[in-house]
């Protein structure tokens, strides 16, 4: 209404949350207080329902790693598979055991064994860069060679064994162990990596 309480045209409005809640609850739909929670953990954490087609952003590797995570501190508890020690949820990450770039999508949907956790204190940045490989046997082992500074790191690790090797995952860390045992290949990337067929955005 005008001031003078005629009626007056208009295009866009803005909605109080109140009006919002209401226009929603009318569309039959329900709203989430927060926009993260639960948006893909309440689905299900059997199953990671990202597919090849998928946009694969920077938001895509959030939700992925957030759904990889609590799908592993289900099936494992809260201690990381390298080192063997209990953290709080919070430092530790999941880490694929097989880069998500060399995974065929079936091996990216096999979400429970081409994942672990790893603490953030060194386990994950140790494997990813193939300092550490775990052996056949789920022994851990040298691979790449160590720069000088970071020797002492894997004393711990060396002969352990990792808690995430099992019948189900031992592929994944096989191709891991070929990947890194003695040669330095292209070191990954830290970062996230879209893959061939997926559009990369980051803002
Ligand atoms: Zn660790």
């Amino acid at each position: 209404m005008t001031t003078a309480g005629t009626l007056n045209r208009g295009y866009f409005y803005n909605l109080d949350r109140e009006g919002a809640l209401q226009l929603l609850q009318q569309a039959g739909l329900k709203i989430n207080d927060d926009p993260d929670e639960g948006r893909d953990e309440a689905a299900s954490t059997a199953q990671y329902l990202g597919g090849p087609s998928d946009k694969w952003t920077l938001g895509a590797a959030r939700t992925e790693q957030r759904f990889l995570r609590n799908q592993q501190l289900q099936l494992r508890g809260s201690s990381c598979s390298l080192c063997g020690q209990s953290f709080p949820e919070q430092l530790l990450v999941a880490a694929h055991i097989k880069p998500r770039s060399a995974c065929s999508e079936k091996e990216r949907m096999d979400t429970a064994n081409v994942s672990m956790l790893a603490c953030l204190f060194g386990c994950d940045a140790l494997f990813e860069f193939g300092y550490i490989v775990v052996g056949e046997s789920g022994v851990m082992q040298v691979g790449n060679p160590l720069p000088e500074q970071v020797g002492n790191r894997i004393e711990g690790l060396v002969g352990r064994k990792c808690r995430a090797h099992d019948e189900q995952s031992r592929g994944y860390f096989a191709w891991h162990l070929q990947a890194h045992s003695g040669k330095l290949i292209n070191q990954p990337q830290r970062t996230f990596d879209p893959g061939p067929l997926t559009e990369r955005v980051l803002r």
